[in-house]
């Protein structure tokens, strides 16, 4: 491997969990990638794999973001990959309205995203703690913030303003600001590619199905509204999700059923969604076995309003575009569950969507192609690459 510095390393940290990826964005090429799960719990753990090869440790507790870093920089080092990294990409979930682009982070952009944690309590902070580690780590390396919300900063006014009295955004920020922006923007270009169309002329719709789902418009390349919201809660239903629901729900269960808010906020976020419906599982493929195989109802019933909830949300969408020149499906169920492609596009029929059976069934496990029927409307199946796009900004970034 060459010592120019060339690569750089993608950290991507969750409340629990630290995934990283060396990534070449010229070539694509990763050679090393990994992540730490169960952080601060017994079980913690950390996976790396590095050219094809998987090296595990279990690791004593206290075991957190920090000491994951440690781990990874111990293993950088002893391989020599030290000196290939030019800077380090950092994913942070909520940029509020102070950043449309990636960012450079410097003690100012700490203060900001401290600040951020008001609006995204159950991620930024985790993303912060990430930065902060690795600021010591790798000192003398530029760091640089690429925000999931930033991408939907183009909505207009009407798309992301909620009908609540107007000083809730003016002086607290409440209004819907999109996730996943990452993901959306890298399937739109490859679609925009794929159909060997301009991205300025270009009206797609993205339907992110993964552990989290959200739904986006996109006209000549810019976000014009999505489903997600304030918060990653809302739009459509996902793994332990809930999606929209009527709000009146929770003053019921505070006033009635005597939930606590943090029942509420636990109930919503970590024990609804296909997991809460079926009671078996928030794992499309263990509901799909169960529905097709096993007859269950319950996780029949689990996939159908998922199916109805993104079909919907995809019929939502239209409202923010002037033609449509592809739905397209990513992440892990978009890319993999021809089932659930099958049960969204059936329930869209009135905007002249249907699928090629055959070429549905064989678009799985990182494929890409478009899969309607002639007569259709295009429906691409395009593998995100998140990681991909934060390498790639963050280059750009340091070199521009
Ligand atoms: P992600 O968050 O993008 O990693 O996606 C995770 C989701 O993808 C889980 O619900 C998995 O069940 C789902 N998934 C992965 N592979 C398949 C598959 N072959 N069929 C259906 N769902 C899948």
């Amino acid at each position: 491997m060459t010592t120019q510095p060339k690569f750089i390393l993608v950290i991507n940290c969750g409340s629990s969990s630290l995934k990283f990826a060396l990534i070449d964005p010229a070539s694509k090429q990763q050679p090393l990638t990994g992540i730490a799960q169960c952080l601060n719990s017994d079980e913690a753990n950390i996976v790396i794999k590095h050219n094809g090869e998987k090296h595990q440790d279990t690791l004593d507790a206290p075991f957190g973001h920090k000491e994951a870093l440690a781990n990874l920089i111990n293993y950088l080092t002893q391989a020599q990959l030290i000196d290939v990294i030019a800077a380090i990409g950092h994913r942070v979930v909520h940029a509020g309205e102070c950043y449309q682009l990636p960012t450079l982070i410097d003690n100012k952009v700490m203060a900001i995203l401290e600040e951020l944690c008001t609006l995204a309590p159950l991620h930024n902070p985790a993303n912060i703690i990430g930065i902060e580690a690795a600021r010591v780590a790798f000192e003398a390396l530029p760091q640089v913030a690429v925000f999931d919300t930033a991408f939907h900063q183009t909505m207009p006014e009407k798309a992301y303003t909620y009908a609540l009295p107007r000083n809730l955004y003016s002086e607290h920020g409440v209004r819907k600001y999109g996730f996943h922006g990452t993901s959306h923007y890298y399937v739109s270009r490859q679609a925009a590619d794929y159909l060997n169309k301009n991205i300025d002329d270009t009206s797609v719709i993205t339907a992110h199905l993964g552990n989290g789902c959200s739904i986006t418009a996109i006209e000549n390349g810019e976000s014009r509204d999505t489903s997600m919201g304030f918060t990653p809660l809302a739009g459509v239903a996902m793994g332990t999700r809930c999606g929209d629901i009527d709000p009146g729900i929770i003053f019921h269960l505070l006033k009635n059923l005597n939930y606590s808010t943090e029942a509420v906020d636990k109930l919503l976020n970590k024990e609804s969604g296909l997991l809460g419906i079926s009671e078996i599982s928030n794992d499309c493929r263990t509901l799909e076995e169960q529905a097709l195989e096993q007859n269950n109802p319950q996780a029949k019933l689990a996939l159908d309003v998922f199916c109805f909830s993104i079909a919907k949300a995809i019929a939502a969408m239209t409202t923010s575009l002037s033609k449509l020149d592809a739905v397209i499906f990513t992440g892990g169920i978009g890319e993999n569950s021809s089932y659930v492609r099958e049960e969204v596009i059936k329930q869209l029929s009135l905007l002249q969507l249907s699928l090629d059976d055959a070429a549905n069934e064989k678009t799985i496990r990182g494929q890409a192609g478009n899969i309607a029927s002639d007569n259709s409307p295009a429906v691409l199946v395009i593998p995100t690459d998140e990681e991909w796009v934060i390498a790639s900004q963050t280059l750009a970034l340091i070199k521009g």
